[in-house]
């Protein structure tokens, strides 16, 4: 069994086993006090000096109320839904990784529950040895919901770091594009010295050949082939490669050490075929690689969703330390399946990267570009308040009006784009936000596209 379903079973040996009577009473005794619990809950976390910055929110207080009130209701109910349970628990962990709160401020707060709790048990008329038993099973509750809560945690973490760390990775220029890079030339070198080794004039012994599985690059495709193609197949595809051409190497080996020419001519072809194969699928992975690797959106170079979710966790960081905030902005050009149905999916694509130039030239350097979807694009105004926000995405809108987008044709077009602001309020789930400038993004279409709306929070 693995940790997680080892805490299940503990769990249902709580709900479902024989502690089961006591939960009931301890429901009993704990929901009239429930507000008071919350309330308490919230001034003690709030206490807490790094927290208060986020708790402050009022909606933040408000969310973490009502999830607060809902969760110690469900907490002791007599559960058949062993899996609703666990599944409120679980999600639990992975948001508070998601909205950066430490670890060991999820354990004070389960303490302050504890205590809460245990405080309604203390004060009942039962006996002693009950009350003891009681404190037992929230005690073993509470246990059990921290590691679950943990476990879901350190999982989303992980996907996080992992991120951050490729991110730090391409910063210093160590990609994947350059690796695959200089494993073509060093392929190429291998297949020119293996030539001359094939046709030196006193023929090898097919087993004294320089095979490529040993050479620089086959070693490396073993070893390191993992961790700089990003996908097992792209490995795999290599490897298979390596076998082709190994294989049409001993046999030209063979049949030129036999002196049979034309066989040996043969082969020698099928391997040069396989080397230049191998070079081009490397080649077109060089390419690939410079665009995926880098978070970059292939069509208009900007970045692509792969680094959004980083990026907006990091900025939340910044602006919760330094007091200032941000702002996320999504732009959508207007009637854009027109383009496309009347001038063509390729005049579309120049339009689009026309549009994207368009915005890099119009934002800070410290901004981000995203392309978030088809022909919608969401930028992250950093150090912003709402009349710069503003202003910076009205001068967007009216460049974009006035813009001539140029089509391969020298066709000129006219383009609009309609778009949502939403601001960062200290609020820590900055998925939120996205949410938020989505909506306001629907109303400026609503209210007649080619304008700007700002989110209401
Ligand atoms: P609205 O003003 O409401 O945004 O209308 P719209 O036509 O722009 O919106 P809709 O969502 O109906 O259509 C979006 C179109 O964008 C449809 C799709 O063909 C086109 N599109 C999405 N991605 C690409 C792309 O990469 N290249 C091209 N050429 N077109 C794209
Ligand atoms: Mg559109
Ligand atoms: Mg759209």
């Amino acid at each position: 069994m693995n940790i997680r379903q080892i805490l299940f079973s503990k769990l249902a040996n709580i709900y479902l086993g024989t502690y089961r009577g006591y939960l009931l009473e301890i429901r009993r005794l704990v929901t009239p006090h429930i507000p008071a619990m919350v309330d308490a809950f919230y001034w003690q976390v709030q206490e807490v000096e790094e927290l208060g910055p986020i708790l402050n929110n009022p909606q933040v207080e408000k969310k973490l109320r009502q999830g607060l009130t809902l969760w110690l209701e469900a907490l002791f109910q007599d559960k058949n839904d062993m899996d609703g349970i666990i599944h409120d628990i679980i999600a639990l962990g992975s948001r508070h990784a998601e909205i950066n709160i430490n670890l060991h401020y999820i354990h004070h707060g389960l303490r302050i529950l504890k205590r809460e709790i245990t405080s309604h048990l203390e004060a009942s008329d039962h006996s002693m040895e009950w009350i003891l038993e009681a404190h037992e099973v929230v005690d073993e509750l509470m246990e059990i919901i921290f590691s679950l809560m943990s476990d879901s945690y350190f999982e989303n973490l992980v996907k996080h770091q992992s991120n951050l760390l490729s991110m730090r990775m391409q910063a210093i220029g160590h990609n994947m594009a350059l690796e695959c890079e200089r494993m073509r030339s060093k392929l190429s070198e291998w297949a020119r010295d293996t030539l001359n080794v094939l046709h030196a004039e006193d023929a090898h012994a097919p087993e004294m050949i320089p095979y490529l599985q040993y050479s620089e690059f086959g070693l490396w495709l073993e070893h390191k082939g993992e961790i700089y193609l990003p996908e097992n197949s792209y490995q795999e595809r290599l490897a298979a490669y390596v076998q082709e051409i190994d294989m049409e190497l001993s046999q030209a080996a063979t049949y030129r050490y036999e002196n049979r020419s034309r066989r040996f001519r043969t082969h020698l072809r099928a391997f040069n075929e396989r080397v230049s194969q191998a070079s081009w699928y490397l080649a077109g992975m060089v390419d690939q690689a410079e665009r995926v690797d880098s978070g970059r959106d292939a069509l208009t170079n900007v970045l692509n969703r792969r680094y959004l979710e980083t990026v907006l966790r990091r900025e939340t960081e910044i602006s919760n330390r330094q007091g200032f905030p941000f702002a996320v902005a999504l732009l959508d050009l207007d009637y854009f399946k027109q383009v496309n149905d009347t001038y063509g999916h390729e005049a579309g694509d120049v339009v689009l990267r026309q549009f994207a130039e368009l915005l890099a030239a119009g934002v800070r350097s410290s901004d981000f570009i995203f392309r978030y979807g088809g022909e919608e694009f969401l930028l992250i105004l950093v150090n912003v308040r709402q009349d710069s926000a503003r202003s910076i995405c009205e001068k967007l809108r009216i460049r974009c009006e006035g813009h001539p987008f140029i089509l391969s044709n020298d066709k000129r077009l006219k383009v609009t784009c309609s778009i949502g602001i939403a601001l960062f309020d200290g609020h820590p789930d900055a998925g939120r936000l996205i949410k938020l400038a989505d909506a306001a993004l629907y109303q400026a279409k609503r209210n007649g596209r080619n304008r700007l709306e700002m989110a209401r929070s």
